[in-house]
């Protein structure tokens, strides 16, 4: 079967991490993630709208590749290297075209933590301009804050893997036959977006610029993110893979519901510097009437607000 000699690489790795210990057979390193294919060559897998944890190996994102003529790329690499490891046992499952490029849509963990796993094949990892400077700064704490949440076990082998082709203003990726267009926005979600635009079947992934059903997290500017959806609604894609949540979706409908909450969120927070509301009290309720329209609302909502608040402030 050609699928041996990569199952036993596979397998090697992750008894090389020390992950065989963790059940292998239901290890979704050596099944591969499930994968769905949204449009011709375009495959998407769909992350679940929790924290992450031990028992979901940090797949919260949702992650996807593209198979052009000559190459394949892939779009973030996952929650762990034990999720990166699954997502190209999926791409190998799919094609034998080479892995050429893995494109990080921004630094978070649970889109980064498996680039060691695409490194390790031969992949040019692509991202902003600005996420070598971000994961200078943050890449150890993460590394330590998640090695509370993710275990012992699951953080063997995650490495912080920086990107060695940056996207500065835009730039395209030939697949052979098949272009993807990156564009690097101003800070938004992170001050490190990036998008993927495939020409041919119209679909955008637009990382964590947008997030569906699952609360949008901001660690980077309000503002900018609101200035900016104008510019991204103006993409001509017919469907959108968000960060988070259902996908694909409806372009640019699915922008719809994260520009209410980021009105609701704004319009209070306007209100409590108006009224000369101390910061602590204003974000125990900014944004509430939002509440029962998202997944981990009460997870990320304060934190939201009191990165807004001190943006806000001096509006
Ligand atoms: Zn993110």
């Amino acid at each position: 079967m050609a699928f041996d000699p990569l199952r036993r690489a596979l397998l090697t790795g992750l008894a090389g991490a020390g992950l065989l210990a963790l059940a292998p057979r239901q290890s979704p390193a050596a099944t591969g993630l499930a994968v769905r294919e949204i449009a011709d060559g375009v495959f998407v897998f769909q992350g679940v709208s929790e924290m992450a944890t031990p028992k979901n190996h940090g797949a919260v994102a949702n992650l996807g590749f593209v198979v052009g003529r000559e190459a394949v790329a892939a779009i973030d690499s996952g929650g762990s290297l034990v999720e990166g490891l699954a997502l190209l046992a999926a791409i190998r499952a799919t094609t034998d075209r080479p892995v050429r490029f893995l494109v990080a849509t921004h630094m978070h963990p649970d889109h980064i933590f498996g680039n060691a796993a695409f490194r390790d094949a031969g992949a040019t990892i692509v991202g902003h301009r600005n996420l070598p400077r971000a994961l200078a700064a943050r890449g150890d704490h993460y590394l330590k804050s998640y090695r509370r949440q993710l275990g012992e076990e699951l953080m063997k082998g995650i490495e912080i893997v920086l990107p060695s082709m940056l996207v500065e203003d835009r730039l395209e990726i030939d697949l052979g036959g098949r272009v993807l267009e990156l564009r690097a926005w101003e800070a938004a979600h992170t001050d490190n977006d990036v998008t993927i635009y495939d020409v041919s079947s119209k679909v955008l992934f637009a990382g964590d610029l947008v997030f569906l059903g699952h609360v949008p997290t901001l660690d980077g500017s309000l503002l900018g993110w609101m200035r900016q959806i104008p510019q991204l609604a103006a993409i001509p894609a017919r469907a959108v893979v968000a960060g988070h949540g259902e996908a694909p979706a409806d372009w640019p409908a699915a922008l719809d519901p994260q520009l209410r909450y980021f009105g609701v969120l704004a319009g209070d927070l306007r209100q409590a510097i108006a009224a000369g509301t101390p910061l602590a009290k204003a974000v125990k309720t900014a944004g509430r009437a939002e509440r029962d329209a998202w997944k981990l609302f009460d997870e990320y909502n304060e934190r939201n607000a009191t990165a807004a608040y001190a943006e806000l402030e001096w509006e």
